[in-house]
C-alpha cells in the first residue's frame, strides 16, 4: 500500500485537452509508449465519449450516418483515463485545469488541443441566425433544420473548401432547394487551374449558384447583407467562413498570436509555458513557409510529436523540432465526385490532380484513416510517428 501511494506521488501526470485529431493522437501516442511504466499517467478530457470527424460533419449536416467511435474502448488497455468534461479554464500557473462540473485537474504537463470553431463572432448576425459546422450537435441541428424544409434556399456564407463541400453535399442530398455560395474568394482558388474547372464544373452539375467576390456584412433572420449593398434571402444560413480558437489559452497568460493560437517553440512548447505543448489548430506553428494552417493531415503529426517531445524531456534528452510538409488536399464534391489536389511542402498546388472515382475513393481512405491510425498506434506507437518532413521548406532559418 505505502509503494502504491509513494509511486503515485512520483507520478508525472499528463493531462490532454481534446480528443480531437491532434488531442487523440497525443494521447495515443504517449499512452502506448507508456503503458509499461507506473510513473506516467494520461488524462484525456474531452466533452463526448465518441470521437468527432470534423472531416465528415457535412455529412452529418445532411443527415448520413457516420461510424461511432467510442473513446475509452480506444484507450482501453493502454492505462490512459478519460474524463468527460468540458474545460472552463486553465491556470497555468497553480497547473491546474477546471471542468464544467467544477472538477479541478492537476497536471505537470498539458497538452492543449482544443482545436477551432467558426468564426461566429466577426460578423454581425451569424452568431444568432446562422448553422455552423463545429460538432456533431451543430450538424444534426443543421440536418433536421434542412431536413424539414419543402423548398427554400440555403446560403453557405464562405467559398473556402469547407464552404465547397457543404454546398456539393447539401445540393446533391436536397435537390428541392437552391443553394447558394457566397465568399470573397472563387470556389477552389487556392487549387491548380485543373482541380478548380473540375470543382467549378461539379458545383455547376449539382446547380450550386456561386457568388465570388462577395463581402457578407450581417446576416439576418431570413437574408445575408453583402457590402454593395445587395441582399440575398436565406432560408437557412450555414457559415464557414473564418475560424476562431478556444479563448482559454490567452486567458490563462499564454502567448498567443493574434488570432489566440498558442505560439509554440519547435519542439511544440508553449514560449511561455514550457510545460504546456499546443497540437492542431489551438497551436500557432512555425515552420520555413510560415505557420501551419489548420488541418487533419498537420494537426495528428503535432500530436505525435508532442507526445514523442514530453518523452524525451523526461528522459532528460533535448526534444527534436517539428517538421512537417503538406502533401494533399483532398475536397469531397458530393458522395459521387471529389478532387485531389496534390500539394509542395508549403501547401502551394503542384500540377498533379486526381477527380472522379478515384479521387472519391481517396478522399473516403483519408477520411477513415485517422481512427485505423489510432488504433495502430496503440499496438504499435512507433507507427504513428510517420509524415512528411517537408525537406528544405519547413527548414527554419535562424535570424543572423
Ligand atoms: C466540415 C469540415 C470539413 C473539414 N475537412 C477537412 C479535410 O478534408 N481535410 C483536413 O485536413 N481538414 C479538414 N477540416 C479541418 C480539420 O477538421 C481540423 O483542422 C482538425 O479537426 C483539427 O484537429 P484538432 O484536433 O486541432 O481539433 P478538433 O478535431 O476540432 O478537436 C478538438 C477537440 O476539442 C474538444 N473541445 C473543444 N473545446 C473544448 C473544451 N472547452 N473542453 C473540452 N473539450 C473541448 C472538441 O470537442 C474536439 O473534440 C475540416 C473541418 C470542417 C469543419
Amino acid at each position: 500500500m505505502k509503494t502504491t501511494h509513494s509511486a503515485a506521488a512520483r507520478r508525472h501526470e499528463v493531462l490532454v485537452l481534446g480528443a480531437g485529431y491532434a488531442g487523440l493522437s497525443a494521447a495515443t501516442q504517449l499512452a502506448a509508449r507508456s503503458r509499461k511504466r507506473g510513473d506516467l499517467r494520461v488524462t484525456l478530457v474531452n466533452p463526448y465519449d465518441t470521437f468527432t470527424e470534423r472531416l465528415r460533419l457535412h455529412m452529418t449536416a445532411t443527415g448520413q450516418e457516420t461510424a461511432e467511435m467510442r473513446i475509452p474502448e480506444l484507450l482501453d488497455g493502454t492505462g490512459a483515463v478519460f474524463v468527460r468534461g468540458w474545460v472552463t479554464a486553465v491556470d497555468a500557473e497553480a497547473s491546474t485545469v477546471r471542468i464544467d462540473d467544477d472538477r479541478v485537474l492537476r497536471y505537470d504537463t498539458l497538452v492543449y488541443g482544443l482545436g477551432s470553431i467558426a468564426d461566429t463572432v466577426t460578423v454581425p448576425g451569424v452568431d444568432e441566425h446562422a448553422h455552423t459546422l463545429d460538432g456533431p450537435e451543430s450538424a444534426a441541428l443543421l440536418a433536421d433544420r434542412l431536413e424539414r424544409l419543402d423548398g427554400g434556399t440555403v446560403v453557405i456564407g464562405g467559398s473556402g473548401l469547407t464552404g465547397v463541400e457543404a454546398a456539393a453535399e447539401i445540393a446533391e442530398r436536397h435537390p428541392r432547394l437552391q443553394v447558394v455560395l457566397l465568399g470573397r474568394q472563387e470556389p477552389g482558388a487556392t487549387l491548380h487551374p485543373k482541380a478548380k474547372a473540375h470543382v467549378d464544373a461539379a458545383l455547376a452539375r449539382l446547380g450550386v449558384r456561386v457568388r465570388a467576390g462577395a463581402e457578407v456584412t450581417k446576416v439576418l433572420p431570413d437574408s445575408v447583407e453583402l457590402a454593395d449593398g445587395s441582399g440575398v434571402p436565406a432560408d437557412v444560413v450555414l457559415w464557414t467562413s473564418g475560424t476562431r480558437v478556444p479563448p482559454l489559452a490567452a486567458a490563462a497568460g499564454l502567448t498567443v498570436d493574434d488570432r489566440g493560437r498558442v505560439v509554440t517553440d519547435d519542439a511544440l512548447r508553449s514560449v511561455s509555458h514550457p510545460d504546456v505543448y499546443a497540437v492542431g489548430d489551438a497551436a500557432a506553428v512555425r515552420q520555413g513557409y510560415g505557420v501551419l494552417h489548420g488541418t487533419c493531415q498537420s494537426g495528428m503529426p503535432t500530436g505525435v510529436h508532442a507526445a514523442l517531445s514530453i518523452l524525451r524531456v523526461l528522459a532528460g534528452k533535448q526534444p527534436r523540432p517539428f517538421r512537417f510538409g503538406y502533401y494533399h488536399t483532398p475536397v469531397s464534391l458530393g458522395r459521387n465526385d471529389a478532387v485531389v489536389q496534390f500539394t509542395r511542402p508549403d501547401d502551394s498546388p503542384r500540377r498533379i490532380v486526381l477527380t472522379g472515382k478515384g479521387a472519391v475513393r481517396y478522399k473516403e481512405i483519408v477520411s477513415a484513416a485517422p481512427w485505423a491510425t489510432f488504433g495502430r498506434m496503440k499496438k504499435m506507437p512507433a507507427s504513428g510517428a510517420f509524415w512528411p518532413h517537408g525537406g528544405r521548406h519547413t527548414r527554419i532559418r535562424s535570424a543572423k
